[in-house]
């Protein structure tokens, strides 16, 4: 997301239904000032996107515009992309004319100006997971001096963003989760979770070409769907790092 400093988030948290008027068009003269000094924290699903919108592989794309963080509540490492170091600190896809990767850029990106959040509540069913949205006032943004009206729910539908959602719903949740001994993660760790959750070219040649298949018993049509299907293949990496992080035991190991 453009993630916001504290002064710039309205503190009311909104619904799906809560009703506000926006409309962002190369005719405002904000056009693109939102798309500097920013954190834009990316998802699986995002890289996906970006990676082939760009014509690379994962690696080569977290290599030129990524870096990692770490998230210092859960461990867990987060990847951002890399601002320019230009004057203003530039996204590396804005232009004059807006994004140059518009059709494929990040959830965090469409969803704004709403922010989304997810808290961990505790009920009588257990631990359960709930959506909250907020809106993100940046002064200089003029887009709420417009007269579109929109719901939550519309905008996010409009925007596109309830397919990227959905795709990343298992692995947020795997983000959200701390270890309940409350010791952060080993570097060995962080480092399986960057390579399942990001690089998933890399991910695939761990699959296929160390002794992985040696140790995992995995089912052959399982096999054949992640070596062409990148989206079974993220799916893969949401059990790998279940597995890895003893949320669930996701893979069953070879008998010898
Ligand atoms: S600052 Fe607001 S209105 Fe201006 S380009 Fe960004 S989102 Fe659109
Ligand atoms: S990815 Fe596109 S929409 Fe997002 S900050 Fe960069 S230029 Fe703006």
């Amino acid at each position: 997301m453009p993630l916001p400093s504290m002064k710039d988030v309205e503190p009311a948290q909104l619904t799906l239904k809560s009703r506000f008027k926006f409309r962002c068009h190369p005719g405002v003269k904000c056009f693109t000032k939102c798309c500097s000094n920013i954190n834009i924290m990316l998802t699986p699903y995002d890289i996906i996107r970006m990676k082939n919108r760009l014509g690379m592989t994962s690696s080569e794309f977290l290599d030129k515009y990524t870096h990692m963080d770490i998230d210092p509540r859960t461990s867990h490492p987060i990847a951002l992309i890399k601002m320019l170091k230009d004057e203003n600190k530039s996204c590396p896809f804005v232009t004059p004319d807006g994004c140059t990767i518009y059709s494929d850029r990040p959830a965090n990106c469409r969803y704004y100006p709403i922010g989304q959040g997810t808290w961990r509540k505790s009920t009588e069913k257990g631990i359960v997971n709930e959506e909250f949205y907020f809106f993100i006032k940046e002064s200089y943004c003029l887009g709420y001096q417009e007269d579109t009206e929109w719901t939550v729910e519309s905008w996010r539908k409009d925007q596109g963003v309830d397919l990227c959602d959905e795709l990343n719903k298992e692995w947020k949740e795997i983000q959200l989760r701390k270890d309940p001994t409350g010791k952060p993660l080993d570097p060995g760790q962080q480092s399986q979770i960057y390579l399942a959750s990001y690089d998933l070219d890399t991910f695939k040649k761990f699959i296929f070409e160390s002794k992985f298949l040696d140790v995992f018993d995995i089912p052959d049509d399982e096999l054949e769907k992640i070596k062409t299907d990148e989206i079974a293949l993220m799916k893969f990496g949401f059990k790998y790092i279940k597995y890895i992080l003893l949320i669930e035991e996701t893979f069953k190991l070879k008998k010898k």
